[in-house]
């Protein structure tokens, strides 16, 4: 995928570790008004609101990505008790700027752990954020005021402060063993 062309609903996950990590708060977790936008009394309701994850096309998939981001996170998997923990890091192929993948059509190629987010994993990834479009939907949340397909404006989700922009830096360059020291907490 281009930069600018539809957000990516796929993550990576590193190989388990060994580690005893440090947590911090995670910068995507500020408070927001993360209260669901119903369609008024009345009118049509979006797709959204009328079908289930399992009944949307493809398209209406893929349409429900925000663009956040933090699911390109890299993760660290604690090896002895199958802990993971966010890091600070992006995937090589995320664009920190956009949140968008650089490189979306060849990602499974360049990036081979790259995941795509299915209903089956948005329902058994720990790390998926609360706020991903995908489980809101899937746990009956709705979708707030910043999703793209609510306000009309993909920057939103930027100023509600719910994507990684302005807090991640590439995982590019940046050693093996020294990843450990940019987890910002454990997913849940
Ligand atoms: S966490 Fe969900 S909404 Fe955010 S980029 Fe990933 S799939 Fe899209
Ligand atoms: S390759 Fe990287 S940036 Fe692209 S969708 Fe997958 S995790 Fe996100």
């Amino acid at each position: 995928m281009s930069k600018s062309s539809k957000p990516k609903p796929e993550k990576r996950e590193r190989t388990p570790r060994k580690s005893a990590p440090r947590s911090r708060a995670n910068p995507a977790r500020r408070a927001i008004s993360d209260e669901a936008v119903w369609a008024p009394e009345g009118a049509e309701k979006p797709f959204w609101e009328t079908k289930t994850l399992k009944q949307m096309t493809a398209e209406e998939w893929d349409s429900l990505c925000d663009g956040c981001g933090q699911c390109c996170l890299v993760k660290i998997e604690e090896e002895d008790t199958g802990t993971v923990y966010l890091t600070r890091l992006a995937c090589g192929l995320l664009d920190i700027g956009s949140c968008r993948c650089k490189d979306y059509e060849n990602r499974f190629e360049k990036m081979p752990d790259c995941l795509k987010i299915d209903l089956r994993r948005v329902r058994t990834l720990s790390w998926l954020p609360e706020s991903c479009a995908y489980r809101r939907l899937d746990e009956g949340r709705g979708l707030a005021w910043w999703h793209p397909l609510i306000s009309g404006d993909p920057e939103t989700v930027h100023e509600a402060g719910v994507s990684v922009r302005g807090w991640v830096r590439s995982e590019e360059g940046i050693p093996e063993d020294e990843i450990e020291r940019y987890i910002i907490g454990e997913a849940t």
